[in-house]
């Protein structure tokens, strides 16, 4: 076992060198998207038997933390091949969306709850409505959605990569992908499933960095490169830039 870090907590929660990790663990029989295959982790060598340890992996391309490239959804769209790694890494805008009820689906006024979206925005957009605590248990799948609508302004406003706490931003167990339609069909990206999103600065870097899978999606470590030091604080409100 590595030792534990010495000193006292980062500043924000970070899990080490100003990163924080906003990927759920890949784990045997771990929690997927209703109808998505299961993930079956098993030793293939071990170390008694062979002098090595390695371990079979079956899983989906949308397992746990993940990227949805255009072609999950639009027939002809790019695939994972096409996506640049630097459209995955970069300023992200996140939306703190709380006090959500099962399946409630959040409209821009939410999204404006704590301050108003910029006209202008950054490429990568996360919004954290909680729901990330429930991914392991049966509640994971009456998450909160985003409004098509709202969906479509954001893209106008310039967003270029969608990323949701949730297993999706359109209902999972309704009707058709919305969300899903109008990003990936503008020919943009959309991340699921992120954790640790809890007090993350409304501006921060972060890079979700994908398995080199080329067809349809792939599991990401989703990181935010946390300010080394805390911001300014001023009248008791962290301000970012
Ligand atoms: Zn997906």
């Amino acid at each position: 076992m590595p030792a534990e870090p010495s000193g006292p907590p980062s500043p924000l929660g970070s899990d080490g060198g100003g990163l924080r990790d906003l990927s759920h663990p890949i784990d045997d029989g771990m929690p997927v998207y209703p109808g998505d295959p299961h993930v079956q982790l098993s030793p293939a060598l071990t170390l008694d038997r062979d002098g090595v340890a390695v371990t079979a992996m079956r899983m989906g391309s949308h397992t746990g933390t993940h990227v949805d490239a255009p072609s999950h959804t639009v027939a002809g769209g790019r695939t994972m091949a096409d996506v640049r790694l630097d459209e995955l890494v970069g300023e992200a805008l996140v939306l703190h969306v709380r006090g959500l009820h099962d399946g409630q689906v959040y409209d821009w006024d939410l999204l404006e709850e704590s301050g108003p979206v910029p006209e202008a925005l950054p490429p990568i957009v996360i919004i954290d409505t909680g729901w990330a605590r429930w991914f392991s248990g049966e509640r994971r799948t009456r998450h909160p959605a985003l409004a098509p609508h709202a969906a479509r302004e954001l893209l106008r406003r310039g967003m270029h990569v969608l990323a949701v706490d949730t297993l999706s931003p359109d209902p999972t167990g309704g009707e058709g992908f919305p969300v899903h339609e109008a990003v990936l069909g503008a020919d943009r990206l959309i991340v699921e499933n992120l954790r640790g999103l809890d007090e993350l600065p409304t501006r921060v870097r972060v890079g979700f960095f994908p398995l080199r899978l080329g067809d349809d999606g792939a599991p990401v470590r989703a990181v935010a490169f946390l300010p080394a030091e805390p911001r300014s604080v001023r009248g008791g409100t962290l301000v970012s830039d």
